[in-house]
């Protein structure tokens, strides 16, 4: 197998964002007993525990963290955002928009996560490392123009991605999301441009209920450049390879990407307290698989993997070092306790309900440039 030089986000500042009490992800208060909140750094924290533990940490490539400046964040937020979240950084904390609670002191930790992320790319995109895994915290993917959404304070992908699009003259980046929940505002950032194909695997009308449906494809320039793949819950590993090989592939082939970023949730596994599907690590490894091929031959092998979402303790660990171990070509001695139990469920091989689905989005997909 081969080797390839992996860089690795790891930062201790990023577990310290502050998603205060909450019962599961709605903040503690009238019935709601304070507890801890889903989003909380365990999950993060156990992943990097993992792989020091499978002694792989230091055969990644310690990558750079810094803060996101505010022109790299304006290339997607509104000015009266970051505004607005930096007062209530530089007092109490509060909410940045919707379900998205943070302390003091949250602003310049998302503002490391965005900037570490494009730090990321960057090293990619100059051939430091052959790819990259960025763990950081908190994730990006729901954050809107405009306000902070689903955990999410900043568009850490989405401000990534302008960067590489505006500092090193790439004409195509490829995202492809595969969190249990919509990708919105990385579709948002997106959704008029053609240099940016935005690509979203998710449980059919999960958070948010209101976007995610095939028929946003794109607006004005942008159309054709968006697609949504809502899969029913309780797809399993089946269902999501048929819904890479026969859309995520050729869409990226077609489109010839020349730098793919995954926005890996880790919350479409089995275990997921939050989520309805069904992956497990070697789910997670194989799609990995197919996307690292498919950068090789296409885009001289630069992919970034973002962490985004994950709330299972136990599990994400497991489907963290599966994806860090098929970018890396390092097999560790690690073998995930879980896999035999969860590979015998019910349901995780393709089901005629989900391959009808999977051929109408076919139907409706990515045609490539007009
Ligand atoms: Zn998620």
């Amino acid at each position: 197998m081969t080797v390839r030089r992996t860089g690795f986000t790891w930062d201790e500042r990023f577990m310290w964002w502050d998603t205060r009490h909450a019962g599961g992800f709605l903040p503690s208060g009238g019935w709601i007993e304070p507890d801890e909140h889903v989003e909380n750094p365990r999950t993060k924290r156990r992943l990097k525990n993992l792989l020091d533990a499978a002694g792989v940490t230091g055969d990644l490539v310690p990558l750079p963290v810094r803060e996101a400046r505010r022109e790299e964040l304006e290339r997607f937020h509104t000015p009266e955002y970051l505004d607005r979240v930096k007062a209530l950084s530089d007092g109490d904390g509060g909410d940045a928009g919707e379900l998205t609670p943070f302390a003091a002191g949250g602003y310049e930790i998302a503002a490391l996560a965005a900037g570490s992320v494009v730090e990321a790319a960057v090293a990619v995109h100059e051939r430091r490392v052959d790819n990259a895994y960025a763990l950081t915290r908190p994730p990006g993917h729901h954050a809107e123009r405009d306000r902070g959404r689903g955990f999410c304070m900043f568009g850490n992908v989405a401000v990534a991605a302008a960067a590489l699009r505006a500092e090193h003259g790439l004409a195509r980046i490829a995202v492809v999301d595969w969190d249990v929940h919509h990708g919105n505002g990385t579709q948002q950032a997106f959704y008029d441009d053609p240099s940016v194909l935005t690509i979203s695997l998710h449980q059919d009308r999960y958070y948010p209920h209101e976007s995610g449906s095939v028929d946003e494809r794109g607006e004005s320039e942008g159309e054709g450049y968006n697609i949504n793949i809502p899969l029913p819950p309780g797809t399993g590993v089946g269902g999501y390879l048929r819904a890479m090989e026969q859309v995520v592939l050729p869409a990226l082939r077609t489109f010839q990407a020349e730098f793919v970023i995954v926005a890996s949730g880790l919350d479409s596994g089995a275990l997921d307290p939050l989520g309805r599907q069904m992956l497990h690590s070697d789910g997670f490894r194989e799609m990995t698989r197919l996307v690292r091929e498919v950068a090789e031959e296409i885009a001289g092998g630069r992919l970034l993997v973002v962490h985004e979402g994950g709330y299972s303790t136990a599990y994400v660990p497991f489907s963290g070092l599966a994806v860090i171990e098929e970018l890396s070509g390092i097999r560790t001695s690690v073998s995930d306790p879980y896999l035999d139990f969860l590979s015998a469920m019910g349901g995780m091989d393709l089901q005629d309900h989900q391959r009808a689905l999977i051929e109408k989005i076919v139907a409706h997909g990515f045609r490539g440039p007009v």
